[in-house]
């Protein structure tokens, strides 16, 4: 039987965007960062802006800096890594040269590989981190436009059951965050990362409040009316 991991390909081909032709790793795969066979729990995906220089130098996503804080401090902090399972991804798939921040382009030409993860993941929880990852991924997957940073940490946990045309999956709650590189810039951001992550602590053991917002906001397909 295929593994999830075997499905979960690097994109060595890949030639959409300009990206391709610096970075060492291209197209980099999500990867498993916690697992248990044994027990029945929850799994989240986590969403950064991309690969950075030590990441591409070892094909492995969240290595660097902002790795050791987003495993130390994020998933440290609340203890998840015992109590889900946990990849990491990335919205763009590739390292910029000189870290330049990637392009709405770039995040829409990778998009397509963040809906296989989804269909083949099923993720209950994603957590996007920093504004470029959160507003790509509810512009291009949840296909809600306008949306900043701010107003998504205020319906952190709302439940979206995508129903798009290119994109079937069971649905999940959606959190985000700050990326680690701006707690890297601004520690006093450290306080809001860890309610934010206490509210996915309490999601994975069924005891969040529910948001103020509608719970349930189903995206719709672009041919509906
Ligand atoms: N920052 C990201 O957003 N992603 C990584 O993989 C590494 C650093």
């Amino acid at each position: 039987m295929t593994s999830i991991l075997q499905c979960l390909e690097d994109k060595p081909d890949c030639n959409r965007c300009e990206l391709h032709e610096q970075a060492k790793s291209i197209g980099m795969k999500t990867r498993l960062y916690a697992y248990s066979n044994f027990i029945i729990r929850p799994t989240l995906l986590v969403i950064g802006q991309n690969p950075g220089w030590n990441e591409d130098k070892v094909n492995e996503p969240f290595v660097g800096r902002s790795g050791e804080i987003l495993k130390k401090s994020y998933i440290g902090g609340i203890n998840i890594q015992k109590r889900c399972n946990i990849y990491l991804s990335n919205g763009v798939r590739c390292h910029t040269t000189n870290n330049q921040a990637p392009k709405p382009k770039h995040y829409l030409e990778c998009n397509q590989y963040l809906i296989e993860d989804l269909q083949i993941i099923k993720p209950d929880i994603i957590l996007t981190l920093g504004a470029p990852a959160t507003t790509s991924f509810y512009k291009n997957i949840l296909e809600i436009p306008k949306i900043t940073l701010k107003k998504a940490f205020q319906i952190n946990g709302n439940f979206y059951k995508p129903e798009t045309v290119h994109l079937k999956c069971k649905g999940f709650n959606m959190f985000s965050t700050y990326h680690p590189a701006a707690v890297m810039r601004n520690q006093n951001l450290i306080n809001s990362v860890h309610s934010h992550m206490q509210l996915i602590s309490d999601c994975i053991d069924g005891t969040m409040a529910s948001p103020s917002s509608p719970k349930i906001i189903p995206t719709r397909s672009p041919h509906e009316s």
